[in-house]
């Protein structure tokens, strides 16, 4: 009879090596992804607080393999980003919503938010990137790109961001006041947008703690003069209070989930015509 601890640790190490083999295996299956086109751009459109209309969108990742289906971006983010194969990704990205662009508005008012890894900002890969792919279009809408920081506080080159606005790309700090996204950002990079994380917008009515933290990160921002977003909100009685209080952009499902960047003309027109 085998006593229960090697047993124990016998299951421990089975779940370990599940658990590097199915990470490893998805690992090669980013790569192998891209090259096979199974990624695609969904895009969700940012609401003005005050006019009530879409003049914009933020772009999300989606990854349909046939393979495994669906997974989800909380998923192979994390892992692309540490496989730097993040990079890459954003270009696609940005690649797509440049074939896209004719079927986009062409209003100075509409602009663009892409998802860009900490690490991508690294010895101005971005800005390279930007200028290569993004710059040569033509017209083009404003772009906002949304810094996105999961696993530690990094270092960001203040240089790149000064490049980045010098291209007239403006700087979003994402799921400001969750995991290492923190107030000395504020003072180091001096974002143009503030965007609120979910988790605050769900606590309006419902989380007296977190709701103070909304509150809080709005008269923050208002006092340093950057813009706000608030993502999340999926009741009436949210968007009433951010608009309320003066948040300039909210998202969220109330007003349309993430949907193919290409469904996206035929809903902004139907959105017009409410
Ligand atoms: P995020 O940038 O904070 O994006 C917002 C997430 O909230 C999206 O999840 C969106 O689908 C979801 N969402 C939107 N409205 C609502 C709502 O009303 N309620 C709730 N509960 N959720 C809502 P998604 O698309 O699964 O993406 C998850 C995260 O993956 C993103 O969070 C972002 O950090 C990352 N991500 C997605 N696409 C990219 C990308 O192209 N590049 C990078 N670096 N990261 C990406
Ligand atoms: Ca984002
Ligand atoms: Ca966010
Ligand atoms: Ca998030």
């Amino acid at each position: 009879q085998l006593p229960l601890a090697v047993l124990l640790s016998l299951l421990m190490g089975y779940i370990v090596w599940l658990a590097t083999a199915n990470r490893m295996s998805l690992n090669w299956q980013i790569s192998y992804g891209i090259t096979a086109n199974e990624f695609m751009v969904y895009c969700q459109p940012l609401i003005n607080a005050k006019s009530g209309e879409c003049d914009g969108i933020e772009l999300l990742l989606r990854w349909h393999n046939p393979r495994q289906g669906w997974i989800a971006p909380d998923v192979f983010i994390p892992l692309a980003e540490r496989q730097n194969l993040i990079a890459p990704l954003t270009r696609f990205v940005i690649a797509k919503v440049v074939d896209e662009l004719p079927n986009l508005p062409h209003c100075s008012s509409f602009h663009i938010a892409i998802n860009v890894a900490a690490s991508h900002f690294h010895d101005r890969v971005i800005v390279e990137d930007l200028q290569r792919i993004w710059w040569p279009a033509n017209p083009l809408p404003k772009l906002v790109v949304e810094l996105t920081e999961r696993d530690a506080l990094p270092v960001i080159d203040q240089a790149v961001v000064a490049q980045l606005h010098e291209i007239g790309v403006r700087l979003a700090i994402d799921d400001f006041g969750t995991g290492h996204s923190s107030l000395a950002y504020l003072k180091d990079l001096k974002p143009d947008v503030l965007k609120i994380d979910k988790i605050f917008t769900a606590a309006i009515g419902t989380d007296a703690i977190n709701a103070t933290v909304t509150d809080m990160v709005i008269s923050l921002a208002q006092r340093l003069n950057i813009a706000l977003v608030a993502e999340g909100v999926e009741t009436a009685e949210q968007a009433h209070y951010l608009r309320e209080r003066g948040v300039d952009h909210l998202q969220g499902y109330f007003y349309a989930r993430p949907m193919p960047i290409e469904d996206f003309p035929a809903w902004l027109e139907q959105h017009q015509a409410q």
